[in-house]
């Protein structure tokens, strides 16, 4: 009978695998998305969208979907959805493989400032700048909503909603961005800081590049740890390696 994959995605690498399985004859794969995003770049195969009401609706998804096997293809900041699928998937009896790309290094010249979390940065945030270009997700500005005294640039794909802090200026815009765009864009709004989460992947490393460049500090936000005992693949083919579908 044809493998059936259920992928849990809202990642570059989620759509990549998607295609790379959908390639190999008889597999069957469904990409889940949280539903976040309006108009999600539609994965190739079976999509799905929405929440399955934690582990347990997870566990129960896949045994009724005769799911053979899990991958957690998510976003590294998607603490919740990657703890459910370890937990689904040691209920379940389904083989779960994580997928994560790595983390970003500092180089020469980096001013990194490592932080554990979106309120750790914006606690640190008024000692290196009063005009920070944000792009921790839309979600996360809550955290620096009592920063008053700041001007903050913000990138989301979505419009952000309150709270959020009350000199904020938007940009709505999507990855990959290049290097040059991101030297205007903060030479543009004259921002003397940047803040990220340690997102990793080619899509939205420019940015880091260009404060390089530029000179600029950078308060960058830790990723959360892995479920305990995962140890996560860093790419498509380790994925397909671990599947046993590594050759086409
Ligand atoms: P989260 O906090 O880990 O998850 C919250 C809840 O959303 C989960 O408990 C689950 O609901 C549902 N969910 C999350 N991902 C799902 C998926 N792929 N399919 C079905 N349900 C999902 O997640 P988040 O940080 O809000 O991220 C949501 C999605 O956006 C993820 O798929 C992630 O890959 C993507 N994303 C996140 C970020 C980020 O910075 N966090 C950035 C880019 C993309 P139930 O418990 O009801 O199942």
């Amino acid at each position: 009978m044809s493998p059936h994959i259920l992928i849990l995605g809202g990642t570059t690498e989620a759509r990549e695998l998607a295609a790379a399985l959908a390639a190999r004859p008889g597999v069957r794969v469904t990409t889940s998305l949280a539903g976040r995003v309006t108009r999600p770049g539609a994965p190739v195969g079976d999509v799905r969208v929405g929440g399955f009401g934690g582990a347990a609706g997870l566990a129960d998804w896949l045994r009724e979907q005769h799911v053979d096997a899990l991958v957690d293809a998510t976003h590294p900041f998607a603490e919740k959805i990657t703890a459910n699928a370890a937990q689904a998937a040691a209920a379940s009896g389904v083989p779960v493989v994580v997928l994560r790309r790595p983390g970003w290094r500092p180089g020469p010249g980096d001013r990194w400032h490592m932080v554990p979390s979106l309120t750790a940065a914006a606690e640190l945030l008024p000692r290196f700048g009063s005009r920070a270009f944000l792009t921790t997700g839309r979600l996360g500005l809550a955290a620096f909503a009592h920063l008053t005294d700041l001007h903050f640039v913000v990138r989301s794909v979505e419009p952000p909603g309150p709270p959020m802090p009350p000199h904020t200026e938007v940009l709505l815009a999507r990855g990959p961005f290049t290097v040059a765009d991101e030297t205007s864009l903060l030479r543009e709004h004259l921002v003397d800081v940047l803040v990220t989460k340690d997102s990793g992947g080619a899509a939205t490393a420019a940015k880091l590049t260009a404060a390089r460049r530029l000179g600029l500090p950078v308060v960058v936000v830790r990723r959360p740890p892995l479920p305990q005992g995962v140890r996560a693949v860093p790419d498509v083919a380790g994925a397909l390696e671990r599947l046993g579908l590594g050759s086409p």
